[in-house]
């Protein structure tokens, strides 16, 4: 048995408005090589969302014979955590691609630190004493005009001093900040003087105590992309009005490197989900999941854990392709790919999640006495010979699930009742013919007779069954823990009509199970997907014994959602 592989080939042929960027780039001599990174801040683990970018950065990389490295992108001192460092690189590696070399923005302070120099020295920077608030009143808006502050014009020399001192710790946190000198009627709000050093007295996990001023993410990151050598640097949308930032800032400084170009592209999102890491974070500290592995989870170790194969995460971003529309995707269409992949994949197994006792009054008995055991024989995959078969074994003792049997069946109702026959998949037809309960009445166990002449699910005479139904052998049978999901969240659009996700949260997303399961799901490897018939697939936890986590049910309802949208499309007609 084997999981899908992960392997980290890019799709051929894969084609986007980045890709075309790119290509033109190549063909009239901008650049002569290819180099992107991906940038993640240290301070959460990464969810489906980043697998977007990682896909881009360094699917893109792959495509044209470039690097993608990966860029710790830690130039805030607080919120991270080496924790998270690991964690970052693993993850990236699960979804298959290797950075070429792990970096930290923070490896950059001290460049950083000569260029805001030359910046003042030039004029094009100025130490500002207001505090933060005041600052940011004074920015505007839009259509609000900027107002320019009264150390705006001060000299050189002055801000120098300012900025030395405030490096060598002579000053409290926000007592002063360092300000690109840009225009403070710009329509772009970001180029009203932005602030580029802050502050901040804290304690820094690869600098340690070394600086007590640090860049804001619009100084340091350009700045980085040029140190690395990066040539085209992808973010998401709501980084487009940084862009003239971004080429202000690379305008006008002595860099000795090619210059980067900032590409932006759609977030990915989905329904019933939200894919933030602070969101995510609440999540884990509210204690609303076990941690930010939990299953239900979107971050890329829930989803490992969850059973969603690698392979179908990317196979997903490529039918999705790349754009600049923001889009919400369904979950299920995912879910489909899902589905899709393990259908050829997952070996199919029998797995009682409910259990409740089928009793074959009729079963023979050995010369000791002894119950017989029988084998039956049935195919690992039929979506692959290859797969080949197995033994499983049947006696009179079983489990079936509960809800497929119905002491007083409803309409439409086909499984087992009393005097109705039904086939156990690959065994015999059986016919219940009572019920025991105990004493609330509920039916504990059902007493059935067997045909002997229907060994191996088919009768002589050609007379047939409505039903086929997953059991167990009892004495056989193994224990285990099974998991069932619903969404996460309830609403499509989580916070959608309240703007707090945690409003829409769904209280009943899990559903524990005592099951019973045929003794080869003992041999399953962790983190390996099977498919227990008619339930579903499931994947054995990576940690707990005996765990296996719903990673998607079989009915495809991404088929129906689509086939609804058609009809209520037509009738629009
Ligand atoms: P979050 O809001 O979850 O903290 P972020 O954008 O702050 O996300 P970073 O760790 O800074 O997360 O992002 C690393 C890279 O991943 C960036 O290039 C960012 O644009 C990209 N990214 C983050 N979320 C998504 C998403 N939902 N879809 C596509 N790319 C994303
Ligand atoms: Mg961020």
């Amino acid at each position: 048995m084997t999981t899908p592989a992960t392997t980290p080939e890019t799709f051929p042929g894969a084609s986007d408005f980045v890709r075309e960027i790119v290509r033109e780039d190549l063909a009239d001599g901008t650049y002569a090589r290819v180099q992107t990174r991906f940038p993640p801040e240290p301070n959460g683990y990464l969810h489906i969302g980043h697998a977007k970018a990682i896909f881009q950065d360094f699917g893109v990389a792959e495509d044209f014979g470039g690097v993608c490295k990966l860029r710790l992108d830690d130039t805030n001192p607080e919120s991270e955590e080496v924790e998270y460092v690991e964690a970052i690189v693993e993850d990236i590696e699960w979804l298959g691609f290797e950075p070429a070399e792990v970096l930290h923005a923070s490896d950059y302070f001290g460049q950083l630190y000569e260029w805001a120099e030359y910046l003042v020295d030039r004029g094009l920077a100025y130490v500002d004493e207001q505090d933060a608030e005041t600052i940011s009143q004074q920015r505007g808006g839009y259509g609000a005009p900027g107002v320019e502050s009264p150390f705006r014009d001060r000299p050189p020399v002055e801000s120098l001093d300012l900025l030395r001192r405030m490096r060598a710790g002579e000053f409290p946190d926000g007592a002063m900040a360092l300000r690109a000198k840009i225009d403070m009627q710009s329509d772009n709000m970001w180029l009203r003087d932005p602030v580029m050093y802050r502050i901040r007295h804290a304690h820094h996990h690869n600098t340690g105590d070394e600086w007590v001023i640090y860049p804001t993410y619009d100084w340091a990151h350009g700045q980085s992309d040029a140190i690395e050598g990066v040539t085209h640097s992808m973010c998401t949308l709501e980084f487009d009005v940084h862009r003239p930032l971004y080429d202000w800032f690379l305008d006008h400084l002595p860099l000795p490197y090619d210059r980067p170009k900032q590409i932006e592209f759609a977030r990915l999102e989905f329904t019933h989900t939200v894919t933030s890491k602070r969101r995510l974070k609440k999540l884990v500290d509210d204690a609303v999941v076990d941690g930010w592995d939990d299953a239900r989870m979107p971050t890329l170790r829930g989803m490992r854990r969850r059973g969603y194969p690698a392979s179908a995460i990317k196979e997903f971003l490529h039918e999705i392709g790349n754009s600049r529309t923001n889009a919400r995707h369904a979950f299920e269409a995912f879910e489909a790919v899902v589905r899709r992949q393990l259908n050829l994949t997952a070996q199919r197994r029998m797995a009682v999640l409910e259990p409740l006792r089928l009793t074959l009054t009729n079963w023979p008995v050995d010369e000791a006495g002894e119950p017989v055991v029988e084998y039956v024989e049935l195919a690992n995959n039929p979506e692959n010979e290859d797969d080949g078969v197995r033994s499983v074994p049947f006696t009179g003792s079983l489990f079936i699930e509960r809800e497929d049997f119905a002491e007083v069946p409803p309409p439409r109702f086909f499984r087992l009742s009393p005097g109705r026959e039904v086939r156990l998949r690959g065994a015999y037809f059986v016919t219940a013919q009572d019920v025991v309960k105990d004493e609330d009445g509920t039916v504990v166990e059902v007493l059935a007779t067997f045909d002997p002449e229907t060994r191996g699910g088919n009768a002589p005479d050609g007379r047939r069954v409505k039903s086929t139904m997953h059991w167990v052998s009892a004495p056989h049978a193994v224990d285990a823990t099974a998991h069932l999901y619903d969404r996460l969240f309830t609403a499509e659009v989580p916070g959608g009509s309240t703007g707090e996700p945690l409003d829409d949260l769904n209280p009943t997303s899990r559903e524990v199970r005592h099951a019973k399961v045929e003794a080869a799901l003992a041999e399953v490897e962790p983190g390996e997907v099977v498919q227990f018939e008619r339930l579903g697939y499931f994947a054995l936890d990576p940690d707990a014994e005996m765990l296996f986590h719903r990673t998607v049910g079989l009915r495809d309802e991404w088929a129906a959602i689509q086939r609804a949208q058609q009809k209520r499309g037509q009738q629009k007609k």
